[in-house]
Parts: structure tokens; C-alpha cells; sequence
């Protein structure tokens, strides 16, 4: 018997329900990223590479999560049996792996077991030469890039997460070199993340600029055909398809993230780092929903979404994204994305035609 393809709309579906489990057996790393959003904690907090193998690997056998992602603080820390121990876990369970690294300790080993194991790798890189400044000096991101290229070749997945920050955006000279490493990264087939730094990192742009950058990129990528970014890709599928890929437009709390959840090194298991950075807390199921309850009753003007047109489409933004609880900072980089997508829906979809009568119209007069 021969089993049909399922539809686009099952697999859609499926999508949905996509759950992510995010294994951080050390919240350590060997780079001091100046916007990292774990910095603080891990100052305070030394952590180190004293983890459980054994409780973490039951867990991962016992998990339910569809997408299982080996996570730090950075991950490639550990020692490479270590490592492999895990990937082979979650591959024997999901048949692929993935893995988000800062690529710096990447060698031959570990080439090979992303290869062994199906690993899509996530890098993070701001752009080249000094547009990655927040994060490593130019020969460092040289040889990342030269990674990367190494890795494709051997057909291992590579994303990126890019952050937006004065270091590769603050002017439009910067602005047009990010674009230049976005479509080379597309021609290499590498897409991922375009995230915004966060306002109280103090290397964010301010929140018009950011706005402005982001309904720029975004009027680029549909004029370019460029096409894979997130959170422009995710937001095209949430406005077409009401299909809700990421977290971030999903309903998120401080005290309850149900799209993501992280293992720490003793097996506990929390919510989301984005939401522990400056103390890791217990996750609460019973607060699914709070933060919606209060910001659709909250007036805008006052930090909230009451009577916001797209709040189905963002339910407030990631809650990490709010020094006090509120919608995210960057609403109106959100507001921005959607109008233009919004605008490019109705010119692309078939509806009425200028200066001719609606169809129904059309119909009749061609009967008479
Ligand atoms: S806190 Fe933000 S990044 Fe983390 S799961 Fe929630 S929406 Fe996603
Ligand atoms: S766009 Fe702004 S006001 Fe609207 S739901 Fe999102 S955060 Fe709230």
C-alpha cells in the first residue's frame, strides 16, 4: 500500500504543533559577545562544565519534542564524546540533530559528526569585517566565513542568526553591506534570523532607526525575491497562511514559555534563557495566557495592544523584549513589517482589477 503525500495544509498543521526542546549542558562560552543576553547571569553566576551526561540523555529519550537543538552558553565546549553521546540520542529519536554555536571551536571532529549525525548547524555572525564587531575582530569572522563555505561543501545545513545593532546597521552604508552578506549567504543557501538587539544591551539602534531598517529590509527582500529570512519569512506565512513558525508570535510568558524549553546541565528543566537572563525561574503552566489577558486590556499608548489590528499575528512580541512585563520594544518594527506585507498581499492577490467593476459585476454585464 502506498501512502499519499500528505497536503500542504497537514504539514502546515503539523508545523504548528512543532515543539522545541533546547539541551544546554553548560550555560558557559568562550566569547563575550558585547549584546549577549545570558552575559549578566553568567557573570554572576560562573557557570561550568559540571553536567549531568547520563539524566540528560534520559531526558532527551523521553522527551516528546519533535526538535531537539544542543544549546549553551556555547555547546562545542564539551568534551567531543560528550557530544557525540548526545547526537547520536537525538538522532537515533528524530533522525537529524541540530546544534547553535558560536563556531569558533569547530574542527575536523566535529565536521564529522555533523555529517554522522545530520546536524543543522546554527551559527551566529553579524555581517563581515567590522560589521561583526559586537561579536569577534575581522580575522576571526574571516575564518567563520571560511567555515561556512567549508561546511556547505560538504552539504552539512548551516542558518545564521544575525543581530541588528550599530555595529551593521547604524547608517546605510552598513545597511547596504549587511545585504550584501544576506544575498551571499542566500546563494550559498544559508538563511536564518535577523534579530534585533535588545534596547538595554547598549549597542541597539534606536527604535525609529530599527524600524526603519527593518521595513527597508523587508521592501528588499520581496523586491529581490530573497527569500528564507526570518522574521520576514514567518510573518509572510502568519499574514497568507496563518501559520505561526516562530515563538516570538506565539503567546510567550516571563514565567511560562511554552514553545521553548531548555534542560539545564542537571536535567532541571526551565523556560526559555531569553526570559532567565538576569535569574533563571521555575516554568508555571498556570500563567499560559496571563500576559495576553493584560496587554489586550492595556491601552497602547500605555504599553500594551488593546485594539491592535495585529495582535493575532504577534500576541505582544517576545516577552524578553520588555523591561517591564509589557508588549515588546520593538512594536513598531513589527507594525512596519506587517503593513508592507499587508500592502504586498492585497496588490498580489486576485482581486479587483483598477478602473474595472468588480467580478460579480463583470459577470452580469457579460450575461446581457
Ligand atoms: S521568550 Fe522569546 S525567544 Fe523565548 S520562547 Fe518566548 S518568545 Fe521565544
Ligand atoms: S504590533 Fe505592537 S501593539 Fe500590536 S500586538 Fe504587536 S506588540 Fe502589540
Amino acid at each position: 500500500m502506498f501512502l499519499s503525500m500528505p497536503s500542504i495544509s497537514i504539514i502546515r498543521l503539523i508545523k504548528r504543533k512543532v515543539k522545541m526542546l533546547l539541551l544546554k549542558p553548560t550555560l558557559a562560552c568562550n566569547m563575550k559577545c558585547s549584546y549577549c543576553y545570558e552575559k549578566e547571569w553568567r557573570m554572576k553566576n560562573h557557570p561550568d562544565l559540571d553536567y549531568d551526561l547520563p539524566v540528560l540523555i534520559e531526558s532527551v529519550k523521553n522527551s516528546l519534542d519533535n526538535r531537539i537543538v544542543i544549546h549553551g552558553g556555547e555547546p562545542l565546549l564539551i568534551p567531543k564524546d560528550d557530544l557525540e553521546a548526545m547526537l547520536s540520542t537525538i538522532h537515533r529519536k528524530t533522525g537529524k540533530t541540530g546544534i547553535q554555536t558560536n563556531g569558533t571551536l569547530i574542527d575536523e571532529d566535529h565536521l564529522r559528526l555533523f555529517m554522522q549525525y545530520n546536524t543543522s548547524v546554527g551559527l551566529s555572525i553579524d555581517g563581515d569585517g567590522d560589521l561583526n564587531a559586537y561579536r569577534s575582530g575581522i580575522d576571526e569572522t574571516a575564518r567563520l566565513l571560511d567555515l561556512m563555505k567549508e561546511m556547505r561543501a560538504r552539504h552539512i545545513n548551516v542558518g545564521v542568526i544575525i543581530v541588528i545593532s550599530q555595529a551593521n546597521a547604524n547608517d546605510n552604508d552598513k545597511l547596504e553591506r549587511l545585504k550584501g552578506f544576506v544575498t551571499r549567504l542566500t546563494s550559498m543557501r544559508i538563511h536564518g534570523r535577523i534579530n534585533p538587539c535588545l534596547l538595554n544591551s547598549g549597542c541597539s539602534l534606536t527604535t525609529d532607526r530599527l524600524s526603519g531598517v527593518y521595513s527597508d529590509l523587508t521592501r528588499w527582500m520581496i523586491l529581490n525575491g530573497i527569500r528564507g529570512w526570518s522574521p520576514f519569512h514567518e510573518m509572510w506565512e502568519h499574514t497568507v497562511y496563518n501559520n505561526p513558525l516562530s515563538c516570538v508570535f506565539k503567546e510567550c510568558d516571563v514565567e511560562y514559555t511554552p514553545s521553548a524549553r531548555v534542560l539545564l546541565k542537571d536535567g532541571t528543566e526551565t523556560n526559555c534563557m531569553r526570559v532567565s537572563a538576569k535569574g533563571i525561574k521555575d516554568r508555571d503552566p498556570s500563567k499560559q495566557g496571563v500576559r495576553s489577558k493584560q496587554l489586550t486590556s492595556l491601552p497602547q499608548d500605555q504599553g500594551g495592544c488593546m485594539g491592535c489590528q495585529y495582535w493575532e499575528r504577534c500576541y505582544g512580541g517576545c516577552p524578553a523584549e520588555s523591561e517591564d512585563g509589557k508588549r515588546t520594544e520593538f512594536c513598531d518594527g513589527i507594525k512596519a513589517i506587517y503593513k508592507i506585507l499587508d500592502n504586498t498581499r492585497q496588490f498580489t492577490s486576485s482581486g479587483n482589477r483598477p478602473n474595472q467593476p468588480p467580478p460579480n459585476e463583470r459577470g452580469r454585464q457579460s450575461m446581457i
